[in-house]
């Protein structure tokens, strides 16, 4: 067996299933600072995974993110009660989309689907993704109907960011989508590859391509405990967004220098001429300082652009592991009967 480490190399497919077999799916669940929540997904997914006429042979991995709180010992009280949970525990905080990732690069069954810990996804939808999956399509992303528990402000700058995201990437983005989606043995594999360092789920899924189909759900609110997220970090996800799908503010800031450029010019020519024909103007004062403040704006705004990229690139080339690996608990060579005891 191989085993993963965090820069690249992925566990291979032990579970590798044949002929008319099972399929094995990884239910992969980021937690941080959850212990509200997790008893009640215990219950939830206990109920899908144990039901006997499921459709596909269940694994539960739980990839802890720095948690301050009890979540580390409830999942492996229940890891050693139930043998088809797994957990790996990070070092630190590293993140939704590197725990995410932490939990990719250990998946050793044919699917994967990814929910959160808070259970605004319902694992009870789980059933009706793998029949898609069993169609043939190899990643079944749902679509939020309805965001219910979220402020109109939050649903009409969501929906703003995806128009422009969409108008300037070349890749197709899924609308009103999250981390919630069903992914094929292929998917994981490809998204095993790509470990950059500035991970953006919403671009990685977009880009890897694969026969994807969209599966509409209604997005329960947050049950127990809090969200991580505020404004602050929403916009920071944004900006994360725009750069790691497209380079088009790069070529927003030439196109802006060039039409200043030309306006400039054009500008100097049409007072170059009044000031031959009917001697030096010196009124002119606020225009002047107008010129001067919005060429001053559009630098600072191209530099900070230019800054965002060079950031990333910084980032990039110091070459760090995504993540570390504190503890973790992986049992890919089990058989899979036996695991669901
Ligand atoms: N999460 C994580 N690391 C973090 C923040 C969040 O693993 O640094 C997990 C969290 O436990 C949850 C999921 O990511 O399972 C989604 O987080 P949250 O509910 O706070 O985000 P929201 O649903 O508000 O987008
Ligand atoms: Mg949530």
């Amino acid at each position: 067996m191989q085993h993963s480490d965090s820069k690249g190399t992925a566990r291979r497919n032990a579970a590798g299933t044949t002929g008319n077999a099972k399929k094995t799916l990884t239910i992969l669940v980021p937690c941080f600072n959850e212990e509200e929540s997790l008893p009640t997904l215990f219950k939830r997914t206990e109920a899908l995974i144990t039901n006997p006429d499921k459709p596909v042979s269940y694994t539960l991995l739980f990839v802890d993110d720095g948690s301050s709180d009890g979540t580390r010992k409830l999942i492996k009280e229940y890891a050693s009660t139930h043998r088809y949970v797994e957990y790996i525990f990070l070092s630190r905080n590293f993140g939704k989309e590197k725990a995410m990732f932490a939990g990719i690069m250990n998946v050793h069954t044919d699917g994967l689907v990814i929910i959160d810990a808070d259970l605004q996804d319902p694992p009870e939808l789980i059933p009706e993704m793998v029949d898609l999956w069993r169609q043939g399509y190899e990643d079944v992303y749902a679509r939020r109907r309805s965001r219910k528990g979220e402020s109109w402000l939050k649903k009409a700058t969501s929906h703003l960011y995806y128009q422009i995201l969409q108008k300037v990437s070349r890749v197709t983005i899924q609308k009103d989508t999250g981390d919630f989606r069903l992914l094929d043995r292929k998917c994981i594999h490809a998204l095993q590859q790509l470990d950059e360092s500035e991970r953006n789920s919403k671009a990685l899924f977009s880009w890897i391509g694969f026969k994807k189909i969209e599966f509409l759900y209604d997005r329960d609110e947050r049950k127990q405990g809090k969200t991580k997220w505020n404004y602050f970090q929403l916009v920071h996800l944004a900006m994360d967004g725009i750069t790691s799908f497209t380079t088009a503010p790069l070529k927003i800031a030439t196109w802006c220098g060039c039409i200043t450029s030309l306006l400039a010019i054009i500008y100097a020519i049409v007072v170059f001429i009044r000031t031959l024909s009917t001697g030096i103007d010196v009124p002119g004062y606020a225009s002047t300082l107008i010129v001067v403040l919005i060429l001053g704006g559009i630098q600072l705004l191209s530099l900070g652009i230019i800054g965002e990229y060079l950031g990333r690139i910084f980032t990039q080339t110091k070459n760090r592991p995504n993540y570390l690996i504190e503890e973790e608990l992986i049992r890919p060579d089990d058989k899979t009967d036996e695991r669901e005891q």
